[in-house]
């Protein structure tokens, strides 16, 4: 053998480690994010008629004007967008009467100064480029060295922590840039803040960023904790998180796409490759007011109690004290808020359209069904007939919003009971599912499709093909899971008769959902009430009767398979036709500042955590006068969790938790 053969390949991974391959997709030739993708705006400024109205539509304040005279001295109103405050929705897009302003896919938003963000009309007028930066440079071995080990605490405070975790799956696979996601404080050199921060997770923030080791940098998802983004007139948000601890990159977006999270590495790679150490520490906790030392558990000589969660990969933004004796929990008491932005109450000061931007943000892992809910229940006041077409697109939606769901906390358990392989790829799979519900709705998380009287886009003529093809490769990979985990006897033994939750128990506290049929209720609001076309498709419901955390994984892995076979049928049938109600408007369809009649209504959906319900009062103005959410996790986690905790132990704590698939959004609301 020759020798240069058998150098080849220290000389391929020397390479590799010198010059790390600049790709967002693992492999590169995964989808890229779609065409139909609402990105970063273009501003016309010849077609602009000045009328303001995208500047009144915009639920953030995004979008301001400036006063400009042109050469001939007429005076102007040039449109300029903050993009430390936009969240995407578009409505700026719908309003515009002469297409003035319009999206286009681009998702890049980086920043060291949020100053940056912020998009005058001439910035805003150019057409959107992206450059790489370049990394082959460098500059000294430590640097070298540092930029190839970023070890990250992650901590999940909102919604943009769920683009963070494509990262972590097969289909961007972030090790391969040495970046490790180890959790630990003290271990870790990069803190990487996953969204929206209240004043009870800042006190987290402050503690984790204290406990860090020297130089470290903070990187920060979102609008939220820039602007307050969505949430700005929340009594709950803490608007500017560098008042408090320094920020080296802000990450904008609501939440910031994939790929963006992904140009953030690559500029941070670059940066400390260059030689950049972060900045200056800084700590304030306002006089004691953001400190947490009051919150650090006592250790008697009879107990232990530990607190699991908010901070930990396996809790999400919730946390409980867990009263220990030995390896067994005695007692748990869930300690929730600090997800809590007031969503009920924000909905009064936003109108019945611009509330259809914030409905699917009370839960992010399945915001199409709050969409439905919200909709439907303004649609039966409002006495809106949705055209056939448009509710079968909405279960296509509804349905696929479940199967990314269930993916998601199959992996979820899988990494609970370490079977961290199963994680990467069911979550590869959920991002083939969000590649589909954007192409369909032009958004990837907050899709933001349904208005009421029907939805906001019809899909493209290829749609079918595609949603077809992904169908398929999604129901070959369940024989995966099964082989995987549900036929693995190591994966029997970790859920089987773990966290068991009797029929009478379930039923007593209105625990719904695949939770409730894997104990052997046959409910399910798509069958037993109905809404939209469900009763066109035929669909089983699955229950099972064992009632623990195999149950009800399996209930959900069953259901991905259903969803899949309901999503066939009404692609089969699909009817044309309109896609909206036209009767409601001026510009239209139900248009932003419509009012609707007086009255009162409640709505549910079958959401793919359990029934959801919207119940809100008008008073015939352009806004509601009252909302209140019937949230799927409220009292299973709060209320059921706590008794089928007693009893475990400590390590099948995560796999209790897992497998009743919390969304701390949804309770804390
Ligand atoms: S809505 Fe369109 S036309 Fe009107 S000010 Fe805004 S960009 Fe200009
Ligand atoms: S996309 Fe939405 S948040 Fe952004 S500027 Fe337009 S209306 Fe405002």
């Amino acid at each position: 053998m020759r020798v240069s053969n058998i150098l080849k390949p220290f000389k391929t991974v020397g390479k590799f480690l010198v010059e790390k391959p600049l790709t967002f997709h693992f492999p590169p030739e995964s989808p890229v994010f779609t065409e139909r993708f609402r990105g970063r705006h273009i501003y016309h400024p010849e077609l602009c008629i000045e009328c303001k109205l995208c500047g009144i539509v915009c639920p953030n304040n995004a979008i301001e004007f400036l006063l400009e005279k042109d050469k001939k001295g007429l005076v102007h109103f040039r449109t300029q967008v903050d993009y430390a405050k936009c969240c995407f929705c578009g409505l700026c897009e719908d309003i515009c009467p002469s297409k003035a302003l319009e999206m286009t896919n681009f998702p890049f938003l980086v920043a060291m100064d949020k100053k940056e963000l912020y998009y005058d009309w001439k910035k805003l007028s150019e057409n959107p480029s992206l450059t790489l930066p370049s990394i082959k440079e460098k500059k000294g071995l430590i640097p070298w060295a540092r930029a190839r080990s970023f070890w990250i605490v992650n901590f999940f405070t909102g919604c943009c922590f769920i683009e963070a975790i494509p990262w972590v799956a097969s289909s961007f696979d972030m090790e391969r840039f040495g970046l490790l996601a180890i959790a630990s404080p003290r271990h870790s050199d990069v803190l990487l803040i996953g969204g929206y921060v209240t004043s009870k997770t800042l006190k987290r923030i402050i503690r984790i960023y204290s406990q860090m080791p020297n130089p470290k940098f903070v990187l920060v998802l979102g609008n939220c904790p820039m602007t307050g983004g969505t949430y700005w007139d929340s009594y709950n948000t803490i608007k500017e998180l560098d008042k408090y601890i320094p920020v080296d990159l802000w990450i904008a977006g609501c939440p910031p796409r994939v790929e963006n999270i992904g140009y953030a590495i690559f500029l941070a790679i670059e940066a400390v490759q260059h030689g950049y150490t972060g900045k200056k520490e800084y700590i304030n906790t306002e006089h004691g007011k953001y400190s947490l030392l009051h919150l650090i558990p006592k250790i008697s000589r009879d107990y232990n109690i530990i607190e699991f969660g908010p901070q930990h990969p396996a809790s999400g933004n919730f946390n409980m004290l867990l009263k220990l004796e030995g390896e067994y929990v005695v007692e748990a008491t869930p300690n929730i808020g600090y997800l809590h932005r007031g969503f009920e109450k924000l909905m009064e000061y936003r109108t019945w359209y611009q509330n259809i931007m914030l409905v699917q943000r009370v839960c992010v892992l399945d915001g199409a069904s709050y969409e439905l809910a919200y909709v439907g229940a303004v649609e039966k006041i409002a006495g809106l007939e949705v055209p056939k077409r448009a509710k079968y697109l909405r279960i296509i939606q509804a349905e696929l919003s479940r199967i990314q769901s269930h993916l998601l906390n199959l992996g979820l358990l899988a990494a609970a009971t370490g079977f961290d392989t199963v994680t990467r790829i069911t979550w590869g799979g959920r991002d083939k599912v969000l590649y589909l519900l954007e192409y369909m709705t032009r958004g990837r998380i907050y899709q933001i499709y349904n208005i009421p009287g029907g939805v906001r886009y019809d899909i493209p003529l290829d749609f079918k093909d595609k949603a077809f093809e992904i169908l398929k490769y999604l129901e070959r990979r369940l024989k995966d899971y099964d082989d995987l985990l549900f036929n693995n006897q190591v994966f029997i033994d970790r859920t089987k008769g773990v966290g068991k939750l009797p029929k009478e128990i379930a039923i007593e506290l209105d625990v719904t959902g695949p939770n409730m049929r894997a104990s052997g209720v046959a409910f399910d609001v798509r069958k037993n009430v109905s809404y939209e076309a469900y009763g066109d498709v035929d669909f089983k419901v699955q229950v099972l009767h064992e009632g623990d955390a195999y149950a009800r994984t399996l209930c959900r892995r069953r259901e991905i398979k259903e969803s899949i076979h309901i999503i066939e049928q009404v692609l089969d049938k699909l009817p044309g036709g309109p896609i909206a109600e036209k009767k409601m408007s001026k510009g239209g369809y139900f248009s932003f500042m419509s009012s609707i009649p007086a009255g009162e209504s409640i709505h549910c959906v079958e959401s793919a955590r359990g029934e959801l319900c919207f119940h809100i009062v008008s008073t015939g103005e352009s806004k509601p006068y009252r909302v209140k959410i019937r949230g799927p996790t409220f009292d299973t986690i709060l209320v059921a969790l706590p008794k089928l905790l007693k009893s475990v132990q400590v390590a099948d704590v995560p796999v209790v938790y897992w497998s009743l698939d919390n969304c701390p959004a949804d309770h804390d609301r």
